[in-house]
């Protein structure tokens, strides 16, 4: 006879394991194993006990990790054997908060396709109702105000659920088994659609008061919920049909939409945004949608596709598109996304055509989260405001990546990744790194987690302070970290390394200074689990120097102990500052005056219509030095190369004369001959400086035998990678170090990039780029964080 000894045994997940289904999962599976005990969500992970047969048991644990819920992240599972209890069944039981325990908080997740098909399905209780969600999707992190992640701790605590809701969330073999969010019409969050000039009013006297929608007047006497909700959408589509600024509160704040194919929509959208030319998002309704406007690859296809959801930058197809010039002048990319609310997917079937959907801002503001404050601050800029009362509580603005040698890369991380931590090679103190002033994030450790958030903004303004404060504070809370070290950049200027700096006098926290490319390499080096030393090349805009001058084309022999700099391009004035970045071709002065001579003519060149008066006064601050720090910026360099070959003299957006550059490159490059313009490397006590005055000098005699501008565009492009390609494989045969990490927002210039990374491997070198963190200045807080683990180490 067999005799069944059972076993009891005690399992621990840890990961994203709360908020995505996971319990609902594990109690289904116990059912399959045959298994009886319980499950709880604590606050550091999800505790198990199963009683049973061992070998039920084992397959139960296997499965735990193999058959997650698609949210779910699993980073570990450990089981131990106790003594049975005799458990008869298998139950959910209550979260239980422990002290100093936290546990991965899940991004939010677009609109899952049972979701959707609920949405779309007229005989289903939610038809067309814009907040459907369910453990597989919708909001989480922007709804999280503390751990345990339950409820009453989420901005939905003051939606009291409906039977039917109730129903499904007491049901373990629901899909909307506890989910937090969980709603319907009957009982969840609501639509309002209110003019600019209303407060916040019933919906139907604003459609009354609206002439020319007199049509949908009738229907909005309907008055029950759902249609309600319906028609509020009807009236939204007419409006942005009718070319209307529309601002709509979505999952971690406003966007302003408005009819993607307007010129005229367009334009005053910029024009009240005060956002003349930096290209704008656009939401299209589907796949089909998209192909009809960009190319796209079947990589391309799945990032878009992914739960995540992200703007990715496609191939725009600008011949066939109807999509309006406007929304990316110039650009051979844009930027689209498929809708990843209910809201969005109801929307864009209502208009019927893509939408802009960009952040609900002005300029450089972080992006508006309350209505009121929606209502102030966006007041100049849509006619109208779609909004909800469901809280949001964390700011979050759409992800943004492009797809480079068929792989993913960050240029902006928020929704569907933070607050996932990046996973660290080591086990790290609590450390809060502060990040640099551009594209701002910050960054806390603890454990192997790096909790970087997600994008801040660029902190040139209070709000974006405050945002930048507050958003520190609520990780402290959900992270449970409480630092010990702050990271910082050298700028004294950036308000995050004044914020830094007061913080580590009023706590007495040990401070930590990191020079901004060491920051950008160890960043690189970090999200690859790679120790180092590695040969690091950061290009980038501006970035302070150990020597006080402005960094940006830096050839560094970095870890995350420290860094030598082996190599650098020519220091050049940056005359006037910020005039300079502002004005390339102040840049493009510069390098004339300093490297052929104060006295060159600029006959022949686009320089020459410039006002002689602004000439003379570059020339006056260049040759006294006054208010012109010296660079080595591979930005500025691509500046100038752009306003001397007549692409871009002033920019409106950052790096707008170099990306233009860019995309004056011609598309068949693989056909074209191989020439490059000539430079010269120096050895200056053992350091090399690429010295740039035949470059320079070889770009002006091309404009003025009026080369074609992709031509000068492509050999340029050519010049620097060849000029990296040198000094790296330079650098290796002396430290025999072959491994290469490339950083800097320089590379997110697809050209560059993929001319660099060919050129150094056919030179025999490993190459490192950016796959997980932007390479722009977003990803410096994580290089920081790093760094300030080691600091004082060694
Ligand atoms: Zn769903
Ligand atoms: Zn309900
Ligand atoms: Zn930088």
């Amino acid at each position: 006879m067999l005799v069944v000894v059972n076993k009891l045994a005690r399992i621990k997940v840890r990961g994203v394991v709360q908020g995505v289904g996971f319990r609902p999962f594990v109690y289904r599976l116990a059912h399959q194993y045959k298994l009886n005990g319980w499950v709880r969500n604590t606050s550091g992970s999800v505790t198990i006990e199963v009683e049973g047969d061992e070998a039920a048991i084992k397959g139960f644990s296997a499965s735990l990790e193999t058959g997650a819920p698609p949210m779910a992240r699993i980073e570990g599972v450990s089981l131990s054997f106790h003594a049975p209890q005799g458990y008869t069944g298998f139950e959910i039981r209550d979260s239980r908060p422990e002290r100093g325990k936290y546990q991965l908080v899940s991004p939010d997740i677009a609109t899952c396709p049972d979701c959707l098909r609920e949405l779309l399905d007229p005989d289903d209780r939610r038809y067309g109702y814009p907040f459907t969600n369910c453990t597989n999707c919708g909001p989480r992190f922007t709804i999280i105000e503390d751990i345990p992640y339950d409820r009453p701790k989420t901005t939905m605590a003051g939606f009291h659920m409906c039977p039917e809701c109730q129903r499904e969330y007491d049901d373990p073999l629901d899909r909307r088994f506890h989910a937090q969010p969980n709603a319907c019409p009957r009982c969840g969050p609501r639509l309002e659609l209110v003019s600019a000039d209303g407060t916040l009013t019933e919906s139907r006297d604003v459609i009354k008061a609206t002439d020319d929608l007199t049509e949908s007047r009738d229907v909005m006497k309907a008055t029950d919920d759902l249609t309600e909700s319906e028609d509020l959408i009807k009236a939204a589509g007419d409006l942005l049909r009718d070319g209307r600024i529309l601002a709509v509160r979505g999952l971690g704040g406003f966007q302003l939409a408005c009819d993607a194919t307007s010129e005229t929509a367009v334009a005053t959208l910029r024009r009240r945004k005060r956002r003349p030319a930096k290209p704008l998002a656009v939401m299209m309704a589907t796949r089909e949608e998209i192909v009809r406007h960009c190319e796209l690859s079947p990589e391309e296809e799945r990032l878009l596709s992914s739960p995540q959801c992200p703007i990715v930058l496609l191939r725009w197809r600008r011949g066939v598109s109807c999509v309006a010039a406007a929304v990316a002048p110039n650009l051979k990319y844009l930027g689209v996304m498929l809708p990843y609310t209910p809201l969005h997917h109801l929307l864009l079937r209502e208009t019927g055509r893509p939408l802009v959907m960009t952040s609900g801002n002005l300029s450089e503001e972080p992006i508006a989260r309350d209505n009121d404050e929606a209502l102030g601050r966006l007041k100049g800029i849509a006619d109208y405001f779609l909004v909800h009362n469901r809280s949001i509580s964390a700011r979050y603005d759409d992800s943004v990546f492009m797809m480079v040698d068929e792989a993913p890369q960050p240029i902006r991380r928020a929704r569907g990744y933070a607050p996932y931590p990046i996973f660290l090679p080591f086990r790290s103190k609590q450390v809060l790194a502060c990040g640099a002033e551009e594209k701002n994030t910050f960054c806390l450790t603890r454990d192997d987690h790096a909790f970087l958030s997600q994008h801040i903004g660029d902190m040139e303004n209070e709000e974006t302070l405050a945002h930048f404060e507050n958003t520190i504070e609520l990780y402290k809370r959900l992270f449970r970290v409480t630092p010990e070290v702050v990271a910082y950049d050298l700028h004294p200027e950036y308000l995050a390394t004044k914020y830094a700096r007061r913080v580590i006098s009023e706590l007495g926290l040990l401070a930590v200074p990191v020079q901004h490319h060491h920051a950008h390499i160890a960043s690189c080096l970090a999200e690859h689990k790679a120790e180092g030393p590695a040969i690091g090349v950061a290009f980038d805009g501006t970035g302070f120097g150990s020597d006080a001058a402005l960094w940006g084309g830096e050839f560094l022999l970095a870890d995350y102990n420290g860094f030598h700099r082996l190599g650098h391009l020519e220091y050049v004035p940056l005359p006037g500052g910020a005039a300079a970045i502002k004005r390339p071709y102040r840049m493009a002065l510069s390098y004339l005056y300093t490297l052929l001579g104060a006295d060159f003519p600029l006959e022949g060149l686009p320089l020459d219509g410039l006002d002689p008066e602004e000439v003379a006064v570059v020339k006056k601050q260049l040759a006294r030095g006054i208010n012109s720090p010296p660079t080595s910026s591979a930005g500025r360099l691509f500046d100038a190369v752009s306003a001397l070959a007549g692409v871009r003299g002033r920019i409106d957006y950052e790096a707008q004369a170099a990306i233009e550059l860019e995309m004056q490159a011609p598309d068949k490059i693989d056909r074209m001959k191989k020439e490059t313009y000539p430079f010269a490397v120096t050895l200056e006590q053992g350091v090399r400086v690429v010295r740039l005055a035949e470059l320079v000098s070889a770009v002006v005699r091309e404009v003025r035998n009026r080369v074609p501008v992709p031509l000068i565009s492509l050999r340029f492009h050519r010049t620097v990678a060849e000029m990296i390609t040198g000094v790296c494989r330079d650098i290796a045969g002396e430290t025999g170090i072959n491994e290469v990490a490339l950083s800097g927002g320089v590379f997110q210039n697809r050209l560059l990039l993929m001319l660099t990374t060919s050129a150094l491997k056919k030179a025999g070198l490993a190459v490192l780029v950016h796959r997980l963190v932007p390479c722009n200045d977003g990803g410096i807080s994580l290089g920081q964080a790093v760094i300030a683990n080691f600091a004082g180490r060694s």
